[in-house]
Parts: structure tokens; C-alpha cells; sequence
């Protein structure tokens, strides 16, 4: 039983890391990552209670509460003991624009969907693939008249690999019905390729990583008109600054492969879950979409 002032501690802690960003636990126990030196997941260090030990294991490590001694760059501690068994996920600590040219010079190689999938699934310069059980690359046809793009997979896509499976998937799907476009007529994918913990919002870092890839997919679909979902797919797409407030409900257009592609911004469907008077502007845009498809 946690005492009173240990009760107030601890809520502050979690204020505290809330205010800090963290909103996810990726193990059972914190890491100090400072003395670590550069290693990252996959590179050598594994994460206590989740990966397979890489040799002896020592003691059990201290708690993450309980005072450190301070952290010497010179001597990094060994990985902890292990609870669970996972494969372990090779990953590049890149910087993000180190890591970006290199998407860009793989991306361009890909002259495929399949070779652009298979070339995401080498890529280890986007951290979101570290805590991720699978890549969803996209779901819907190969080449579609209509490509949407959402802000990343969540949970449910994680466990299948596909992108808006889960409840806003399913909204998504009620929505491009209303309009007579089923899973045959688009093409669906995210701005990153692999699941945030805890389903927050990408970083721009981890965006940026991403780009070169959704620009390769969107030449390769070859859609004539783009559907965003979200403020943040619509800030990656047209690098924009305004709220998805102010974007939605505009035709804009797009240079991609050559082509000139119509872009349009809307709400996204785990917001109209959450807000369900704003399907109206929803379908205002829906509406522009259909009468675009229709005039082609
Ligand atoms: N939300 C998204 O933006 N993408 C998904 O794939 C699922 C939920």
C-alpha cells in the first residue's frame, strides 16, 4: 500500500514526465540512457524486461526511484537481466537529416510498391520502428484514383500490419462508401510507417525520416487526388503551419512525379469519433471529392 506523501511523489512524477513528453512505457523499467553513451535499441543494448540477453546477465538493476550513482560515459553499465524474448530490431541511431537523405536516395531506388515495402522493411533510420510490432506500409489497391493519408498506424494496425483498421478505419470506410469508393478505389497509408507509442503524434523528426518514402508511393500510385486526414498529414503533405481548421475543405494542388495531383485536407476520422458535429464539414469535403472524381 503506497503511503500519502508517497501517493503525491509519485502523481507528480507522472505530471512530470506527462509535461516532459512521455506519454508511453516501452518496458518495465526506465533506462538511463545518458549512461549509455550513443547506444540505442537493436544496437547492442536491449531493453530490460523485453529483449532476449546478449550474454551473461548481472544483478538485478536498481529501481527506477531509488537514488543513482552518477552516470560515467567511460564505464556504460551491462544490460540488465531479461524477462521476455523478442528478436532483436537492428536500428540506426541517424540523425534525422542524415537519415533522410538516405530515405530519399532508397526511396527513389524503389520502382515498385513491393520494392518500396520491402525497402521500408530494411530501413532502420526511423526510431518509431523500435517499439513497433510491424511496418503497415499501405491497404486498397496498388493504383487508385484516390490515395489517403492518415497520421500514423495505431494499435489495432500495429497488431496487423495495415493502416486504419481499427475504429477509425472503420469509420474511414463508412465514410468513402457514402461517397462509392470502397477498399478497390483508394489507396490508404500514413505519413509514418510504423506505430507511435502509445499512439501519440509523430515527431516532425520522424516525419521528415518518413517523407521521401510517401513521396516514392504517391509517385508510384499515381492517384489524381490526394485526401488527408488530419492536421498532421496535412502539415507533412503541403507543409503548411495552419491548424486543420483553417486547411480543410481547400482544393490545393501538388507536384508529384511529374503530375499535377488535386489535395484536399479533412478531418480525421479518431476526431469525428471524438467530435461527431464536425462530420458535417467532413462531409462537405467528401462531397468536393466525389464532384472532383466525377468531373474527370
Ligand atoms: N489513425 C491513423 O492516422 N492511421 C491509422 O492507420 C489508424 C488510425
Amino acid at each position: 500500500m503506497i503511503s500519502e506523501p508517497d501517493t503525491r511523489t509519485l502523481a507528480a512524477l507522472l505530471d512530470w514526465y506527462r509535461e516532459m513528453g512521455v506519454d508511453a512505457a516501452v518496458a518495465n523499467e526506465t533506462v538511463d540512457w545518458l549512461a549509455r553513451g550513443d547506444t540505442s535499441p537493436g544496437q547492442g543494448f536491449r531493453w530490460p524486461g523485453i529483449d532476449a540477453p546478449a550474454r551473461s546477465p548481472e544483478p538485478a538493476r536498481t529501481p527506477a526511484a531509488a537514488p543513482r550513482a552518477p552516470a560515467s560515459p567511460a564505464a556504460p553499465r551491462a544490460p540488465a537481466p531479461l524477462t521476455r524474448a523478442e528478436p532483436q530490431r537492428a536500428f540506426t541511431p541517424a540523425a534525422p537529416d542524415a537519415a533522410e537523405t538516405a530515405a530519399r536516395a532508397i526511396a527513389r531506388a524503389a520502382g515498385t510498391l513491393e520494392a518500396l515495402e520491402a525497402a521500408l522493411a530494411r530501413f532502420d533510420g526511423c526510431g518509431l520502428k523500435a517499439t513497433a510490432k510491424n511496418l503497415c506500409f499501405y491497404r486498397g489497391a496498388p493504383g487508385a484514383r484516390v490515395m489517403v493519408v492518415g497520421e500514423a498506424p495505431g494499435r489495432d494496425e500495429d497488431i496487423e500490419g495495415r493502416p486504419f483498421v481499427g475504429r477509425a478505419g472503420q469509420l474511414l470506410d463508412k465514410m468513402l462508401a457514402a461517397i462509392s469508393l470502397s477498399e478497390k478505389d483508394v489507396h490508404i497509408t500514413n505519413v509514418v510507417y510504423w506505430r507511435p507509442p502509445g499512439n501519440r503524434t509523430p515527431t516532425p523528426q520522424e516525419s521528415q525520416v518518413c517523407r521521401p518514402f510517401l513521396e516514392r508511393q504517391i509517385e508510384l500510385v499515381r492517384p489524381d487526388i490526394l485526401l488527408l486526414l488530419g492536421g498532421a498529414a496535412a502539415k507533412q503533405v503541403l507543409d503548411v503551419a495552419d491548424g486543420i481548421m483553417r486547411i480543410r475543405g481547400k482544393w490545393r494542388t501538388i507536384d508529384s512525379g511529374g503530375r499535377t495531383l488535386k489535395v484536399m485536407a479533412t478531418l480525421h476520422p479518431a476526431y469525428l469519433l471524438r467530435t461527431p458535429a464536425a462530420k458535417r464539414l467532413a462531409w462537405r469535403d467528401l462531397i468536393a471529392v466525389r464532384a472532383a472524381l466525377d468531373a474527370k
